[in-house]
């Protein structure tokens, strides 16, 4: 079973996986966006870890509605509202349950996906952040290990696409042959998730 706890140390290792890859993200975006994404997401998941250790939420619900929140204000980008509703979303789906099982959290996370696809208006293969989140989502019912490998997969797979939504589809052919930024931040956070359950394993 996953409580607040896992939650919260889940996002607080996302905070610093963010601060240990920033330059990384950034140099994606430069490639094809506006070389904000790495910073976008440090002001974001300090916030979050910042609020998260101010005032404790005690469900794995209220975790994640409440970094949702804090990524949403702090976070100028389009990254911002669209990995705000992600949790927010995911965490409205698990409810006020104490504790819950993976099982849960996939279904959760799946309405948290699709609460992303409806927001942006994209799909798997626009090159986004969606090409990570949605074949994660569909693995991680299976184990946590399977969602971080389709997750990485799908990161990498953005590397031939050109891109459909957000900025880099400004570019047209030219956002062929990088990685998407979104897709790869993305992975980052389920890979975190699969570290996390590792660890409490
Ligand atoms: P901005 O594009 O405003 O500078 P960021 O650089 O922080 O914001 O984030 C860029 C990432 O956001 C992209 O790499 C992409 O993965 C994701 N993204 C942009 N638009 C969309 C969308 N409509 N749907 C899903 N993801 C998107
Ligand atoms: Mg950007």
């Amino acid at each position: 079973m996953l409580d607040a706890q896992f939650f919260r140390v889940w996002m607080t290792a996302m905070a610093a996986a963010v601060e240990r890859e920033a330059a990384r993200l950034t140099d994606l975006d430069s490639a094809i966006g506006d070389a904000d994404h790495g910073s976008n997401l440090q002001r974001g998941f300090r916030a979050v870890a910042a609020a998260l250790e101010k005032e404790p939420p005690l469900t794995p619900g209220a975790v994640l509605a409440l970094s949702g929140r804090q990524l949403i204000s702090t976070v100028g980008g389009a990254s911002g509202p669209l990995y705000g509703t992600l949790l927010r979303r995911t965490g409205k789906a698990l409810g006020e349950a104490e504790q819950v099982t993976p099982q849960e959290l996939a279904q959760a996370l799946r309405a948290g996906v699709d609460a992303v696809a409806q927001l942006g208006g994209a799909k798997p293969g626009d090159k986004t952040m969606l090409d990570a989140l949605v074949p994660a989502a569909d693995a991680l019912g299976e184990s946590f290990e399977a969602a971080r490998a389709a997750a990485d997969e799908g990161a990498l797979a953005t590397v031939p696409l050109q891109a459909r939504k957000g900025r880099a589809s400004y570019l047209g052919e030219r956002s062929i042959g990088h990685q998407d930024p979104g897709a790869t931040s993305a992975a980052l956070l389920i890979d975190t998730l699969a570290d996390v359950a590792g660890d409490a394993a």
